[in-house]
C-alpha cells in the first residue's frame, strides 16, 4: 500500500485540478476582485466591461451580507458563459455559472444562494432555498418590487385555492415546482417575516431546516417557527395573507378571501 501513495497523490491532484475548471474554461481570462474570481472569453466581453461586472458584483454581495448581518471572505469562482440563458449556484462550493442574459440582468439572486449556503447551510425546503434568495435580491425599485412579488402572490392563488395548495405546503410540505410565481410567493412570504420578526429570525428558521429529512420537514419547521416566532405557522400565514398582504395590496388580493 505504501508504495501506492504518489501514485494516489497524483491521481487526486488531477482529478481535484481537473474538475476545477469547467468545460469551455481552459485558457480562458480571468479577473479578479477581493471576493471574486470571474472567468469570461476575451471574445464575449471586453475589460471595461468585466470591469464593471466585477464591480456590481461586489455591491451586490456587499448589501446581501449587510442585509443578512454575516461576514463573508472568500472567493466567488464565477464562469461568464457566452450564450443561454440559465444560472446556477453551487450549494457546496463558491461557485456559479451565468450566461450573458442573467449577467446583465443580474440581481445577486445566485451570490445570494453563494452566500447562505456557506454561511447558514442548505435548507431541505426548496421554497425556503429560493424564497430567501429572492427576498435578498436587488431590486432598484423596492416598492415596486415588492408590489410584482404580492402580484405574483395573488396571481398564483387563482391556482393554489383549486388545488388547496397553500403555502404551507409549498414550504413545509416540499410541494414547491419552482414556478416564477412561486419564486415571487417564497420572497414575500420570507419578506415578510424580516420586516416584521427582523433577519435573525428568519436566519434561526432557515438553519432550522437545515439536513432535516423531508418527511420529519413540517413537524420540526412548526415546531421550531412557534419558537421562534412565537405564533404558529399557520397564524403567520393566515396574517400574511389577509392582513399583511391586504394591507399593501388592498382589493388584488380579494380572491383569497373567497
Ligand atoms: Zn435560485
Amino acid at each position: 500500500m505504501k508504495n501506492l501513495t504518489p501514485i494516489l497523490i497524483l491521481l487526486a491532484f488531477f482529478l481535484c485540478c481537473d474538475s476545477q475548471v469547467p468545460a469551455g474554461f481552459k485558457g480562458a481570462s480571468v479577473y479578479r476582485t477581493a471576493n471574486f474570481r470571474i472567468h469570461f472569453h476575451e471574445a464575449t466581453y471586453n475589460s471595461q466591461e468585466i470591469q464593471t461586472i466585477a464591480q456590481k458584483k461586489e455591491r451586490l454581495l456587499q448589501r446581501i451580507t449587510n442585509i443578512l448581518q454575516v461576514d463573508f471572505n472568500k472567493v466567488i469562482e464565477t464562469y461568464l458563459h457566452s450564450t443561454g440563458y440559465v444560472s446556477y449556484a453551487y450549494s457546496d462550493r463558491p461557485e456559479v455559472h451565468e450566461t450573458r442574459y442573467y449577467v446583465e440582468e443580474d440581481n445577486g439572486h445566485e451570490i445570494a444562494h453563494i452566500v447562505v449556503f456557506d454561511k447558514l447551510g442548505y435548507n431541505s425546503s426548496q421554497f425556503m432555498v429560493e424564497g430567501i434568495a429572492v427576498m435578498l435580491e436587488y431590486n432598484r425599485l423596492d416598492p415596486i418590487t415588492t408590489f410584482q412579488n404580492l402580484f405574483a402572490f395573488n396571481r398564483n392563488c387563482y391556482y393554489s385555492m383549486g388545488h388547496g395548495n397553500t403555502i404551507g405546503s409549498r414550504f413545509l410540505d416540499n410541494t414547491f415546482t419552482g414556478s416564477w410565481y412561486e419564486y415571487k410567493e417564497a420572497g414575500a412570504f420570507l419578506y415578510y417575516l424580516s420586516q416584521v420578526y427582523g433577519i435573525e429570525a428568519v436566519k434561526e428558521l432557515y438553519k432550522a431546516g437545515v439536513g432535516v429529512s423531508k418527511s420529519n420537514f413540517r413537524e420540526t419547521t412548526e415546531m421550531v417557527f412557534v419558537e421562534i416566532f412565537d405564533i404558529s405557522f399557520k397564524e403567520a400565514e393566515t396574517y400574511f395573507v389577509h392582513t399583511y398582504l391586504h394591507t399593501v395590496i388592498g382589493h388584488l388580493n380579494h380572491c383569497l378571501y373567497d
